[in-house]
């Protein structure tokens, strides 16, 4: 098996000391070395997700813990706000919708993000119990304003639910400051784990919600998970070498700093930017809003996209992503989170310039190297 560097958003490349955390022997989940461990999760969580509250891991991938956070606020029946910012906003309003709530959508233009104060008109006039939004909408590269938007929701009393799945841990959410109420995120993406936990921080009226909802639900139950929390384990069999990874992945996070974790991600979304815009390619999302941890980029000249995504990856090792959904073919993805450097970055934009020349695009590779430089 050749190793490839990953440059899609999640999941990401593993660094060495997690993988060897990954090695060790698993951990009874029962006892006080895992609690330790459990202990040691939750205190970093807090940290990266800047809330007072606990900060509950589940092990399940991020769509488990949006679903956790759903069925654990709502009713059947409650009336929601769901913003479609993309296909994880999709997914969000899906689940809803699945589970009985009676679901008002606000759509987004793919590349757009939400205007707080359209949000705050469609919930003026819904009143929902929940507004429910992505933070970073990885299908379209877009980052939300999500201190705006819940406080558009909040103004009229919805609680906020929000995923922050590909975003948290690269870009800040104020949990607490911004008066969020349930946050979700996920593993595999800036917290350079593989894939399968989910991270659901929850404000005092979510767990009053909690107590309300009816929802049904049985593994993702909250309150049963801070029960268990409490006595440093969980309700089920959690993985528990993914814990132990967890546990070294915040390590090396805290020990970075959460604000230098922040600046590198800003310092690769500028980087990344800069060397789209030297090979003449345009964003697909509006600059203003455009993503630290993902850029998604136009096609050029009816290229199709996922040719591309093929030949850099056949040829130079890379992984890049294409579109999903309406915008498979029409765009591809680079993922810039997690254990990312410049280096690769500037590998990637290469390989993606010299492939788009194979592929009868003039472009020159120089140059993005140079820009993204620059911009650093
Ligand atoms: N939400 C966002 C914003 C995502 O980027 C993803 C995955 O890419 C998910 C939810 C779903 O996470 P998972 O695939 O881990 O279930």
């Amino acid at each position: 098996m050749t190793d490839e560097l990953l440059m899609i958003p999640g999941p990401t490349n593993v660094p060495a000391a997690v993988l060897e955390a990954l090695s060790r022997p698993s951990m009874f989940h029962r006892g006080e070395q895992f609690a330790r461990c459990l202990q040691a999760c939750t205190a970093g969580l807090k940290q990266v997700f800047q809330t007072r509250n606990e900060v509950l891991i589940l092990t399940a991938s991020g769509t488990g813990g949006v679903e956790a956070a759903i069925v654990n606020c709502l009713s059947p029946g409650d009336r929601v706000v769901a913003i479609r910012s993309g296909k994880f906003g999709e997914r969000m309003a899906e689940i809803a919708d699945r589970y009985g709530a009676d679901v008002t959508t606000i759509d987004i233009e793919p590349g757009k993000a939400a205007d707080p104060d359209q949000v705050r008109e469609v919930v003026a006039d819904v009143q929902p119990r929940a507004l429910l939004f992505v933070q970073n909408e990885t299908s379209t590269g877009v980052c939300q304003d999500v201190e705006q938007i819940a406080a558009a929701g909040r103004q009229y009393g919805a609680l906020s639910i929000v995923d922050a799945v590909s975003g948290m841990g690269g870009i800040p959410v104020k949990t607490d400051a911004w008066g969020l109420d349930v946050v979700v995120a996920g593993s595999q993406k800036a917290f350079m784990l593989p894939p399968g936990l989910a991270f659901v921080a929850a404000s005092d009226a979510a767990w009053q919600a909690a107590e309300e909802a009816r929802m049904p639900r049985y593994y993702f139950d909250l309150p049963a998970a801070r029960t268990a929390l409490d006595k440093g384990q969980t309700p089920y069999t959690p993985n528990v070498n993914m814990f132990a990874a967890l546990q070294a992945a915040l390590d090396l996070m805290l020990a970075e700093g959460m604000e230098n974790v922040y600046a590198r991600h800003a310092m690769l979304g500028r980087a990344c930017r800069a060397g789209i815009a030297a090979l003449g390619l345009e964003l697909l999302a509006d600059p203003h809003y455009a993503s630290d941890v993902v850029t998604a980029v136009k096609s050029p000249q009816q290229l199709d996209s996922t040719r591309l995504v093929a030949a850099v990856r056949a040829r130079h090792n890379i992984l890049i992503s294409g579109g999903q959904g309406e915008l498979k073919g029409r765009i591809f993805r680079i993922g810039h989170l997690g254990s990312c450097q410049l280096d690769d970055l500037v590998v990637t934009l290469q390989a993606v310039a010299t492939e788009l020349n194979e592929l009868g695009y003039c472009c020159d590779p120089q140059e993005a190297t140079a820009a993204a430089y620059a911009a650093a």
